[in-house]
């Protein structure tokens, strides 16, 4: 039978927008001496929007928006909304063989030719070379904290342009990392399937100062892992697809309510239920209480 201050602690927390699916998550939260955030989506916003877009050589920035768009409206991820919604009015062609890469990038093809959307690394592996001043324009936009992608087209394929994306830090992320810290939780990181600059950027800016960039959504798996051996009870915030593994593997898996994914969702044994991110500190304030009063 459950405990009737483990109810409470459960019903506390459902009038406070924390859904804890069962009450050994309560205890277990209440021990946490580590957590690891993901960054789209849980630091940040999620809500994604195109900055600026930079073509080279002959294109425009249209012919940029146009080819990337053609592959992304194919796609789910928060960029390629992004980009299709930025393309906007620009008549858009279709694409086939359209192939999206969880963590890297998307590729198609459209108007018989190849068109390759993602990250630096994975656009490499088509293209020759990134041109030079582009990237070092990148990298200043990646600095504040921009997510850059790259477009490139053709059979042999030549770097288009990049586009920067922009995501706001949610208001409350800074003020959450501060009270965890002071409620004694030891190790606090950031695990994001982005680059490394635009991942210490936005670190910076909310107080973490651990950060795993670049990961595939099984190295994220890996670290929680790795957590486990030293720290014992961890628990991984993150709301997407590709934060899944881990959130199955952590302690504790907390999902964020509203901007989580379904799979986010269902595998996380707590949801935030109105995306507060601050509530994790009344989570395990309530699970400390709840362990105090069974002992
Ligand atoms: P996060 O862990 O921060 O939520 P993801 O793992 O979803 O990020 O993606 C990591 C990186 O892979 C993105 O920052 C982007 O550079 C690239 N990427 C992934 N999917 C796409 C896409 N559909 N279009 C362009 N780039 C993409
Ligand atoms: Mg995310």
């Amino acid at each position: 039978a459950i405990m009737p201050t483990l109810l409470s602690g459960i019903a506390n927390g459902a009038r406070q927008g924390i859904l804890f699916k069962n009450g050994a998550q309560l205890e277990k939260i209440g021990k946490v001496r580590a957590i690891a955030f993901d960054k789209t989506g849980t630091l940040t916003t999620g809500q994604v929007q195109v900055f600026q877009v930079i073509s080279v050589s002959e294109y425009t920035k249209q012919d940029v928006l146009k080819a990337a768009a053609s592959v992304e409206s194919y796609s789910e991820h928060p960029i390629g909304k992004a980009i299709v919604q930025a393309a906007g009015d620009l008549d858009l062609v279709g694409a086939i063989q359209v192939q999206a890469i969880p963590g890297q990038g998307i590729v198609g093809i459209a108007q018989e030719q190849q068109v390759i959307v993602g990250n630096a690394v994975f656009v490499q592996k088509y293209v020759t070379n990134l041109p030079e001043e582009l990237r070092e324009m990148a990298q200043s936009l990646e600095q504040e904290g921009k997510t850059v992608v790259w477009v490139a087209q053709g059979n042999i394929a030549e770097v288009m342009g990049v586009i920067a994306i922009a995501d706001e830090v949610r208001s409350q992320a800074a003020t959450t990392i501060t009270r965890l810290k002071k409620l004694g939780v030891e190790q606090i990181v950031m695990l994001t399937g982005d680059n490394q600059e635009t991942a210490h950027s936005v670190a910076k800016a909310v107080g973490i100062d651990r950060v795993y960039a670049q990961l595939l959504p099984e190295d994220k798996l890996d670290v929680i892992r790795r957590l486990q051996q030293q720290y014992q009870t961890v628990a991984m915030v993150g709301d997407g697809i590709n934060d899944a593994p881990a959130l199955a593997q952590a302690s504790v898996g907390i999902a964020m309510g509203v901007s989580g994914s379904d799979v986010a969702l269902e595998t996380a044994d707590i949801v935030l239920m109105a995306d507060r991110l601050e509530k994790i500190a009344v989570a395990i304030h309530l699970g400390r209480r709840s362990q105090a009063i069974v002992k």
